[in-house]
């Protein structure tokens, strides 16, 4: 495991004509548009940029992240680990125009003069390799909501009293709206 804090700008064409490696890891909350889309702070993110000049001249910028990081399981709505892996080749381009005429193993990095923002960069290939829904596998899921749903023997006779048990639906969403608490 890397400790070192990924830097935070590189000049990517720079270090691409000197032929750079650059490592280092980051925290969720490094990423905040990336951490509105987890469970939680816990997790750890890794990311290596290798950069190099292609045959054609091209400043091209290899990215490998590998995170371990937490999502809301969309079935329980309890938390779940996910681990992701991305791993992009990115040609250094000024334009959208030039963009459109990388080859196809080539994806476009727009940049300026200015230096590239690291954290903006992997905020973006991690939210791309992000599944749309996240569920626990099904031993390990709704749990919670069988435990509600079947009444043990102690609950059964509590239920002859004048309190009700607990609609599952009504605890789901204390349990939503406590996870939008939380923060
Ligand atoms: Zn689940």
């Amino acid at each position: 495991m890397l400790n070192a804090p990924l830097p935070g700008t590189l000049d990517v064409r720079k270090a691409a004509s000197r032929g750079v490696t650059v490592q280092g890891s980051l925290q969720p909350r490094d990423l905040p548009r990336f951490r509105e889309l987890l469970a939680g702070d816990d997790g750890e993110i890794q990311a290596s940029l290798d950069l190099y000049r292609d045959e054609e001249g091209r400043f091209v910028l290899h990215i490998v992240i590998e995170a371990r990081v937490s999502v809301t399981c969309q079935r329980c709505l309890r938390p779940m680990p996910l681990s992701l892996r991305s791993d992009s080749e990115l040609a250094v381009v000024w334009t959208d125009e030039q963009a459109r005429h990388l080859p196809s193993h080539l994806d476009p990095l727009v940049q300026g003069e200015e230096e590239c923002d690291l954290r903006a960069l992997v905020t973006e290939e991690l939210i791309l390799a992000l599944p749309a829904f996240s569920y626990h596998e099904q031993a390990d899921c709704n749990t919670l909501l069988a435990e509600y749903a079947a009444p043990t023997e102690a609950e059964k006779e509590a239920d002859d009293g004048a309190e009700k048990r607990p609609n599952p639906f009504d605890i789901l969403a204390q349990l939503k709206r406590g996870d939008t608490h939380q923060e």
